[in-house]
């Protein structure tokens, strides 16, 4: 199956990298797979899966959460600020921290419920008009502010441009993460996520080569 092998691959980056393979934890990225094939990834052991979209993830994950222990849930698509309260309590992770709006309601959230998710800030590394994320030269500022709330910002996150050399982008993203003193780099996919282990992901999204190519109906 994809898992196995993805998993194999993901040990083989770490070695050549000289790290630790614990170091690197895969996100099975199940957004818009069929429940037959999760359920399978579920029963092969994985844990930790990702979803793009909170009302798809609402739909699906508490049940799985009922049949599988110790599931552990990311959101690595973007946020609206009214589904901030959903999504933290569907989620172990949130990815997409990319607005100061956004830090403000996720800790006044998190001051009411006496919880929060783990924050991964996305920084839009490729300066790209459509894609979210900070933009670079705001990221440190930015990073700041989310500390200075006491927000646990465990790392940095990005989505490379599609035609660009994926490497530059892992580089400059851990560039900023070493600076501001942060451990965690969500970065890689299917096509690239050993080139990001390379340059030091913490955590790989992979979703088409666990599961196959994604259908739209679902
Ligand atoms: C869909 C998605 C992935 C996984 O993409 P694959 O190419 O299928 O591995 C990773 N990260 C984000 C943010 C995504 O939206």
């Amino acid at each position: 199956m994809g898992l196995q092998d993805i998993t194999a691959r993901i040990e083989a980056a770490a070695k050549n990298a000289g790290r630790d393979t614990d170091s690197v934890k895969l996100i099975a990225v199940s957004k818009v797979q069929p429940n037959a094939r999760v359920q399978t990834v579920l029963e092969a052991g994985h844990r930790s899966f990702g979803e793009n979209k909170v009302q798809e993830a609402a739909g699906k994950w508490p049940d799985f959460r009922e049949s599988f222990a110790g599931v552990d849930l990311h959101l690595i698509g973007p946020l609206q600020s009214n589904k901030t309260r959903q999504a933290m309590g569907l989620f172990d992770a949130i990815h997409t921290l990319d607005r100061p709006k956004l830090a403000k309601t996720i800790a006044r959230i998190a001051q009411e419920d006496g919880h929060c998710p783990a924050l991964f800030i996305q920084v839009n590394t490729g300066e790209e008009e459509q894609k979210a994320g900070v933009m670079p030269r705001d990221a440190d500022a930015f990073i700041t502010e989310c500390l200075g709330m006491d927000l646990p910002v465990k790392g940095l996150m990005c989505i490379p441009p599609v035609d660009e050399e994926p490497s530059l982008h892992f580089a400059l993203l851990a560039k900023i993460a070493a600076r501001n003193g942060l451990q965690g780099l969500s970065m890689g996919m299917s096509s690239d996520f050993e080139r990001a282990i390379a340059l030091g992901a913490t955590h790989v999204r992979v979703g088409s080569a666990i599961f196959g190519e994604r259908t739209t109906t679902g």
